[in-house]
């Protein structure tokens, strides 16, 4: 019979990868907590609306990446492609505005967008997502993004750039609006059919196009950048402030455009040349008018998200483990009889021990204890067992020692060897 696979994107992880996964978001975790946010768990699906109305309808995303369909009761179901949306929709569900003035919150889970699977992207991926609902103040996010700093320090990431720019307010932009359609206009043979669209509807979008004969015309375009307003200008001017207290690099790009509609004033990217072509693994910004667009009150808000698998491309693995394995070779009914007694003291003394099930050879046990990547192997078959008595072997000096033959003092005896 044919065996059933995994869908185009979507795949099983584990291993070194999961390792890293695990790591990543524990040392995330780790400093969320101590910077006050609160974890939230939000669900997988959600109205076609909800995303449609917050990411915007001339985005990518909702134009071509959703995992959309019509559930048994008719209603328009999505996957969510990102976390900020249903963040939002919580924080309005919850009424979190009335009982209190901040909220700092994050997630972690997967997301779905419908894209061409290529290096490090996936159909389902993992993303941390983190936001802050109630802070106007720009130290927030000079705040997000020393926050960051740190994280990729302690994973020991250092080739990476931290891009920032601001994206200005509706009012800026509406004038920007008419100084970028004279120029585009002009150049409209050039653009793609989806641009000339955009052209119309939205066309600061053009500067997300993927397609190169767009991304030339753009090179060359006005910078909403140089046509911000003066409360606009003010805000980037305090938070490059903030920046530099913290005392962290950043670099102003001001080609820098997030692919959402939702965003205002400052947005960044972290991205890393090891990361080839698609380099940003890590993006957000300021979203002020969103919460109130999702029919709330007037909040402002920032925030981010992480790109697990991304990250994970560019993470080293965590250093070797400073705590010893052992493994138990066994040969006989007999010695057989101390695995239970084995594995009930060693997890009990906090040590991980492995072992066979099947007690073959004892040479195909040393085989597997080397596979496992043991550090020292128990062996006990019948002769042992009779002189009431235990072989430890290191497996990296290749010393052996007797030991006496009782399960409740030999973790303890074990580690006063490893330490030696
Ligand atoms: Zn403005
Ligand atoms: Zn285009």
């Amino acid at each position: 019979m044919e065996k059933i696979k995994t869908l185009r994107g979507f795949r099983d992880i584990s291993g070194e990868e999961l390792e890293k996964f695990r790591r990543i978001e524990a040392v995330v975790r780790k400093y969320l907590q101590l910077l006050n946010f609160t974890e939230i768990e939000l669900p997988i699906l959600e109205k076609t609306e909800l995303f449609v109305r917050s990411i915007g309808d001339t985005t990518d995303i909702v134009e071509k990446e959703m995992f959309t369909f019509r559930d048994i009761g008719g209603d328009s179901l999505t996957m969510r492609p990102e976390a900020t949306a249903g963040m939002v929709r919580a924080y309005l569900q919850a009424g979190m505005y009335a009982t209190e003035r901040v909220s700092k919150l994050f997630t972690i889970g997967p997301m779905f967008r419908h894209e061409k699977p290529q290096k490090g992207r996936f159909r389902e991926f993992r993303q941390i997502d983190v936001e802050v609902f109630g802070i106007d103040d720009p130290l927030i996010d000079a705040e997000l993004l020393w926050m960051i700093h740190v994280i990729l320090k302690e994973l020991r990431v250092n080739n990476y750039e931290i891009e920032v720019n601001s994206v200005g307010c509706p009012g800026c932009r509406e004038s920007f609006r008419k100084v970028l359609v004279e120029y585009f206009v002009g150049k409209k043979e050039m653009l793609c059919d989806d641009c000339v669209r955009r052209l119309d509807r939205n066309p600061l979008r053009i500067f997300d196009c993927k397609n190169s004969e767009c991304i030339e015309v753009s090179v060359g375009s006005p910078l909403l950048f140089e046509y911000l307003c003066g409360d606009c200008r003010h805000h980037f001017d305090e938070f490059q402030g903030h920046v530099d207290s913290f005392g962290f690099p950043v670099k102003i790009n001001k080609r820098l455009v997030r692919g959402l509609d939702y965003y205002t004033r400052t947005v960044f990217e972290v991205t890393s040349n090891d990361l080839g072509a698609q380099k940003a693994f890590m993006a957000g910004g300021r979203y002020d008018n969103l919460v109130e667009a999702m029919g709330g009150p007037k909040t402002p808000g920032t925030g981010f998200a992480i790109g697990v698998e991304r990250l994970a491309l560019i993470t080293m693995r965590e250093q070797v483990l400073t705590v010893p394995t052992y493994f138990f070779a066994y040969l006989g009914e007999r010695a057989k009889t101390y695995l239970i007694p084995f594995i009930k003291s060693f997890v009990e003394a906090g040590l991980s021990l492995n072992y066979s099930y099947d007690g073959r050879s004892l040479k195909s046990q040393m085989r597997y204890a080397d596979s496992r990547n043991a550090d020292f192997v128990f062996i006990l078959g019948d002769d042992e067992v009779d002189k009431g008595i235990i072989i430890l072997r290191n497996m990296k000096t290749k010393v052996q020692y007797e030991l006496l033959l009782d399960p409740s003092t030999l973790p303890r005896e074990a580690v006063k060897l490893s330490v030696e």
